[in-house]
């Protein structure tokens, strides 16, 4: 990880460009551990937590790290539920609980992204069972009190502390085999927290310092993994900036670019981590002008004029995918996409309007650079 120190010292002085009158901060109790090789301090962490027969798990295609994990958890471990899946569908949660009962277990052990987190917060909410969430990618989950789920193709998502993980052990040896398109694609997902953590209705100061901290360590990670995948520091760096940024996105409201990729997602089916990088930057330009104060020492660091420019010329840098029409989207459902977006929005800087947004989504399925101011 970089020397924070200066880091700090320039964050601090961008900070005082955006000082605020009055907030709330409500802390969220969860106990990390970050460093290389802390899967191994997992039996400690559990008996620390008071149980003595966790389950793992993991997604079908992380399953050997799971079985790994349970050889060397022993008697600790009751087992091994290796099915979790994008979207937390209600249906494996269901046949995970019958796992929990039958194994009789006392927790649960996350391996993984998101989609392995969700299915964790998902028996948590119905059982109480503590968690130890291990992250592999940047979705940064692990640190909020959030959970999505989906039954009949409907996906729902609440906020309560009865699903915020109480332990994350993040370990920079998992990352490491993280694809680059992928580790991209997530990285981008994160600094979507942190850019719209900065312009949130709740935000405060603690969170707004993170938020911008975040992007510092993520866009510096990623910029050289996608040249050294294997790079220790670069992988610290990002998976550093993905616990700051997920701890932004389980502090305050997200807004705008949150809405539209949730409808994207939900009702187009749209890839989750790749629409967030294809949004992205489009979402910041709607808001640069109305969050110009707390947008700018973000665009300063990007070394732009604007958040949106910065953003697209980053994404454009890592080679992530940047237009809807390239993953997925059809032109003739973007009237529809539009509609949806304006039907319920979150509370967002800009007021969000029919036209405005119609034509961020025309950007954006074609991938157009925003205007620099
Ligand atoms: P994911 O968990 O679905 O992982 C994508 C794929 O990469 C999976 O096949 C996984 O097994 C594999 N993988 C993960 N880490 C790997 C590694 N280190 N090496 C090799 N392969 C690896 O993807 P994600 O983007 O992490 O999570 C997406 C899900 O998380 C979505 O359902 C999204 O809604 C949810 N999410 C929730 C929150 C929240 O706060 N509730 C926040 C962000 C994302």
């Amino acid at each position: 990880m970089q020397e924070p120190a200066l880091a700090i010292v320039y964050l601090y002085r961008l900070q005082q460009q955006a000082t605020m009158d009055s907030f709330v901060y409500q802390s969220q109790p969860q106990r990390i551990i970050f460093g290389t090789g802390t899967l191994a301090a997992t039996g400690e962490e559990l008996s620390r937590l008071g149980c003595r027969r966790a389950l793992v798990l993991s997604t079908p295609q992380q399953a050997a790290g799971a079985e790994a994990l349970a050889g060397d958890l022993g008697e600790r471990c009751a087992g091994t539920f290796a099915k979790a899946a994008m979207h937390t569908p209600v249906g494996v949660t269901e046949e995970a609980l019958a796992v929990v009962r039958a194994k009789n277990a006392d927790a649960v052990v996350s391996l993984g992204g998101g989609s392995t987190t969700g299915l964790g917060k998902a028996i948590a909410l119905r059982t109480d069972l503590p968690q130890i969430v291990i992250p592999t990618t940047y979705a940064g989950s692990e640190a909020t009190p959030i959970l999505g789920e989906t039954a009949a193709g409907r996906k729902t998502t609440q906020r309560t502390p009865k699903v915020l993980p109480e332990v994350v052990l993040y370990d920079v040896e998992l990352t490491l085999t993280l694809p680059v398109a992928l580790s991209v694609t997530s990285g981008l997902n994160a600094i979507a927290h942190a850019v719209e953590a900065r312009y949130a209705r709740e935000r405060n100061p603690l969170i707004s310092l993170l938020a911008l901290e975040a992007v510092r360590a993520l866009s510096f990670g990623l910029e050289r993994i996608v040249t050294a995948p294997r790079d220790r520091l670069a992988r610290s760096d990002a998976l550093y900036g993905a616990w700051a940024a997920g701890t932004c996105l389980g502090s305050v409201g997200m807004a705008l670019h949150h809405k539209i990729c949730h409808v994207l997602g939900g009702t187009f089916d749209l890839p989750h981590a790749e629409t967030h990088a294809v949004i992205l930057p489009h979402a910041a330009a709607y808001n640069d002008a109305a969050a110009a104060e707390q947008l700018a020492p973000l665009a300063a660091m990007l070394g732009a004029s604007t958040a949106g420019v910065g953003l697209y010329d980053l994404s454009r840098k890592l080679g992530a995918p940047q237009t809807l029409a390239g993953i997925g989207m059809k032109r003739g459902d973007l009237d529809r996409a539009a509609d949806e977006i304006v039907a319920s929005p979150y509370w967002n800087p800009r007021p969000v309007e029919r036209g405005a947004i119609r034509e961020l989504l025309e950007d954006a399925f074609v991938g157009k650079r925003p205007e620099p101011e």
